[in-house]
């Protein structure tokens, strides 16, 4: 029997559950990879980082394929690889391969689910089975819920039941090696897209600490793991390398979740479990989209969709390009732009100046981060704005607002991040860094920077911003 495995966001050859299944179920197994038309066509440029990470990813993992392949004396095993629509070539290779079932990890984004719905029923017409399998991560859908079977809506006791549920059997590797004497040769002439048949050109990916496929995941987190101890205390500084910068290969699979929480319960440390923590709010955030699918466009909490955002599009702009004149905002947004990566408190800072200083709907700032983001997640993203736009669950409570220059002294008080990302601030001193503005022009001559000229004065007073964001959000006032 002959069992096609589709390969999603889950670009890896070990510990995977539906290869794993594959491999126990059927004596021969091909392996495919979809470059999905559905979503390039969608993408709005055609130098995408994340199109050029997972092209990487591929050819690693077609390379991972052949050598289990022949390390079990079979030749020529590896990945088929495609660029059309998947609903069309999903269906199309399983019949041409003789499969009897194409078997996949589950994704639980609503697109993913609808498209899975098309190729499963297509596949049915040919009398091809579907089959998915929870893997990218530890508890799925109902699996944590309440005493009372309710889903949960905040974070704190969610964490806590999914830890009490952890067990060792939840982390046990899906072994796909023992029985890799399966995998099928590839048919003659296959051979992978370059990324220019794609219709896509080269970014700056290679230039950045960025390292694709499963190597890479295993090289950031050895680097990670011996740091981890000092997570807690180092994660919210952007200067220092306190954080694992693993999302973009959780978001690909390139990293296994299951390895991930063995190393965090393994190392037994303040930092490890804090950082474990965020490996669940991660979980929390796909269980939130699962459950409540209406989050994609309207806001967690219906009361709040009666907010009136302002429209400003020179604002956003000013925004989009790091040019708000608050320094940590604009080094924020910089980074975006130059490396597809944002640290987590600056995501947290730049969100909250967007919704609450700029007074914009939240959502441009979700499709702004979406088109940019290397480690862009759906769940993760919709989750993080609704919460700095206190739309969300368990969200910041839309009266604290966050002052972008006391997040400012505290999270970089020698601006050593900020310098990096605007050169134009480099020889401006400690006091003067977080609020530029307020150098006179002696100061800002002795800096060798104009305000208003080589860096933008503020846009918005922050004060006052507070007082229209806590008149905007009268609308909700003990509605919660
Ligand atoms: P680490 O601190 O090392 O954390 C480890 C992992 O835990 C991360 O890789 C991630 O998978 C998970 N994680 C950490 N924090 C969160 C969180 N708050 N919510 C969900 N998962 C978390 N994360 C994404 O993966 N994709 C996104 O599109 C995304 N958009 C965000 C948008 C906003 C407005 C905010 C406030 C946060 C967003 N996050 C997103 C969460 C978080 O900022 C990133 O996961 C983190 O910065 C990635 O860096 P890291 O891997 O070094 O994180």
């Amino acid at each position: 029997k002959t069992a096609l495995v589709w390969f999603r966001r889950d670009l890896r050859a070990h510990d995977h559950a539906a290869l794993a299944h594959a491999l126990a179920a059927f004596g021969r197994v091909y392996c495919a990879f979809i470059f999905d038309r559905e979503i390039l066509d969608g993408l709005e440029t055609r130098a995408d980082r994340r199109v050029e990470f997972i092209l990487r990813s591929v050819e690693a993992l077609d390379a991972a394929l052949r050598s289990l392949g022949e390390g079990a004396g079979v030749a020529h095993a590896g990945l088929l690889v495609r660029h059309g629509f998947a609903t069309e070539e999903i269906p199309r290779l399983a019949v041409d391969l003789g499969a009897q079932a194409v078997l996949c990890n589950r994704d639980y984004e609503p697109a993913a689910l609808e498209r899975d719905g098309r190729v499963a029923a297509a596949l049915l017409r040919q009398g091809i089975a579907f089959g998915d399998f929870k893997d990218q991560v530890i508890f799925e859908r109902d699996e944590v819920l309440s005493g009372s079977g309710q889903a949960y809506s905040v974070f704190t006791p969610y964490a806590k039941a999914w830890l009490k549920r952890l067990g060792d059997d939840d982390l046990r590797p899906h072994a796909v090696a023992a029985r890799a004497a399966r995998l099928a040769p590839l048919p003659a002439g296959e051979r992978l897209p370059a990324l220019d048949e794609l219709g896509f050109t080269a970014t700056n990916l290679g230039a950045l600490d960025l390292p694709a496929g499963v190597e890479g995941g295993r090289r950031l987190l050895g680097d990670f793991l011996a740091r981890i101890g000092a997570y807690q205390e180092a994660r919210d500084f952007p200067a220092r390398r306190g954080v694992s910068y693993l999302s973009v290969h959780l978001r690909f699979g390139t990293v296994s979740i299951r390895e991930l929480v063995a190393a965090a319960r393994a190392h037994d440390s303040a930092g490890a479990r804090c950082w474990l923590n965020e490996l669940i709010w991660r979980e929390f955030y796909q269980m939130i989209l699962w459950h409540h699918p209406h989050v994609l466009t309207r806001s967690f909490r219906p009361q709040y969709d009666a907010v009136r955002w302002d429209e400003a599009p020179a604002l956003l702009e000013a925004w989009q390009e790091g040019r708000t004149g608050y320094p940590l905002v604009d080094a924020g947004m910089r980074q975006l732009a130059q490396s597809g990566y944002m640290h987590n408190r600056l995501r947290m800072v730049t969100a909250s100046f967007l919704c609450k200083d700029l007074g914009l709907d939240w959502r441009l700032g979700e499709r702004h981060f979406a088109r940019l983001l290397n480690d862009y997640d759906l769940a993760a993203n919709n989750g993080g704005w609704q919460w700095a736009a206190s739309t969300g669950c368990d969200a910041q409570p839309w009266f604290r607002i966050f002052n972008p220059l006391t997040q400012s002294q505290r999270f970089d008080p020698e601006g050593r991040f900020i310098r990096r990302y605007l050169p134009e601030l480099a020889a401006v001193p400690a006091r003067h860094i977080h609020a530029p503005w307020l150098m006179d022009a002696g100061a800002q001559a002795a800096a060798g920077v104009r305000i208003g000229r080589d860096y933008p004065a503020p846009v918005v007073d922050h004060a006052q911003a507070r007082q229209r964001t806590l008149a905007r959000y009268g609308v909700v006032k003990g509605a919660d």
